[in-house]
């Protein structure tokens, strides 16, 4: 049995987690926040499970598999459908009362020639990265990315409950500050001994981290990885907005508008719950430069919410929003999960080598991790 601490309570580390301790390792998990979920979670406000901008999961993928195992009680979720789905310069997807067109449009997303307009369009949906087509992408023409009934937080929730259940500790308000081989050093001053370190942290904070063990090694790994970064913006509303649709999306400008409310009806209130995201397009981020500040991009995505759900200003109930977010911790490039496994240290996050996508990815590295931690004690 390896004592092992994890840095991180998102998907990733809480993953990590419930692996490692199946498999009989004393498992401790430090999280800075005082929230656990990381960026895959919600919190209610008046009913409304606000998160960090628009979440859809992707059914019998790695984190539905996971969540679903964990509780007898049914995970009840809904699928975005693209009937309801309007890409703007095409119109609805696959509408219902123009059947022809619907064939047609089943067909052009079937070939996925990346030049038409909904193809672009419903990529960007599915992974928020027109450059990959993604089993998203497949499972959104499949009616299979879905909104879960009780929000992320529920289903963190239930990652939680089961660790509590076999007592590995989630300790929040943890700043792990730096590391060395067999040592957490917090900020508050303690230092705490341990076999393997799970970094789950992000890369930006496991980049920091991992410095002080292999400087030169860290800047030539960590180095390639190309993040993107979005604004968001989660109202909710005493009307109803987007005319009925479930979401709309901009192509173009890399917008999207998502009603949970019309993917979800059962998630209670009247009104709608409207979920925009602005991807891209900052100096930093990869692709063409459209805006010259995260506050510049923020202002566009509102400006297109008052174009699309005229009147929402008059009706919010609760408002939450971001300038600056990072929605992909990689590109096309990703690190291998043991880059580090010789000095007792593994890796774990959507930025990890993997065959999945964005929350599938984190859980899917931190399962891995979890199970490989006796081939990294030292
Ligand atoms: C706007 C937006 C939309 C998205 N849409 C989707 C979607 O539709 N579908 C999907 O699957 N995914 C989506 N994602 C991505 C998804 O949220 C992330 O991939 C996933 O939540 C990342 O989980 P993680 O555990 O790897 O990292 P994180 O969630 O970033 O967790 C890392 C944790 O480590 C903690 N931490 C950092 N440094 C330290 C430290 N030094 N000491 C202790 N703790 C530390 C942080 O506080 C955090 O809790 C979206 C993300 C955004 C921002």
């Amino acid at each position: 049995m390896a004592r092992v601490v994890v840095v991180g309570a998102g998907l990733a580390g809480l993953a990590c987690a419930l692996e490692a301790t199946t498999a009989g390792h004393h498992v401790v998990i430090m999280e800075r926040s005082e929230r656990i979920g990381g960026r895959g979670t919600t919190q209610n406000f008046d009913g409304f499970p606000f998160g960090f901008g628009p979440h859809l999961f992707l059914k019998k993928g790695p984190f539905h598999d996971l969540v679903r195992k964990l509780s007898r009680v049914r995970l009840t979720s809904s699928p975005i459908q693209l009937h309801r789905v309007e890409v703007l310069g095409h119109g609805v997807v696959r509408p219902v009362d123009d059947v022809k067109a619907s064939i047609l449009a089943k067909k052009i997303l079937r070939e996925a020639s990346s030049n038409e307009r909904i193809v672009r369009g419903c990529r960007f949906l599915a992974s928020w990265n027109t450059s990959e087509i993604s089993e998203r992408y497949a499972g959104l023409q499949k009616n299979k990315l879905l909104v879960s009934n009780e929000g992320w937080s529920g289903m963190v929730g239930r990652m939680a409950a089961a660790l509590d259940e076999v007592g590995v500790f989630i300790e929040c308000g943890l700043h792990v500050n730096k590391i060395e081989t067999g040592k957490v050093h917090l900020a508050d001053g303690r230092e705490i001994e341990t076999d393997v370190i799970v970094l789950a942290c992000g890369p930006a904070a496991a980049r920091k981290l991992i410095r002080s063990v292999d400087e030169e090694k860290a800047k030539e790994i960590f180095s390639p990885l190309q993040r993107t970064t979005a604004s968001f913006i989660e109202v909710g509303l005493d009307s109803k907005s987007l005319s009925g649709r479930q979401a709309i999306v901009d192509v173009d400008n890399q917008f999207a508008i998502l009603d949970y409310r019309a993917i979800q009806p059962r998630l209670g209130l009247e009104g709608c719950h409207l979920s925009a995201v602005a991807v891209g397009g900052l100096e930093t981020d990869p692709g063409e430069t459209r805006f010259s500040s995260e506050g510049e991009r923020l202002a566009a995505l509102t400006n297109f919410m008052n174009q699309r759900a005229s009147g929402w200003k008059e009706h919010i109930v609760q408002h939450s929003e971001q300038a600056k977010i990072t929605i992909l911790d990689s590109n096309e490039y990703r690190i291998p999960q043991r880059a580090f496994a010789n000095v007792g240290i593994l890796l774990a996050g959507s930025w990890i080598e993997s065959e999945h996508l964005l929350a599938d990815a984190s859980v899917d590295t931190g399962r891995n991790a979890g199970r490989s931690i006796s081939s990294a004690i030292r």
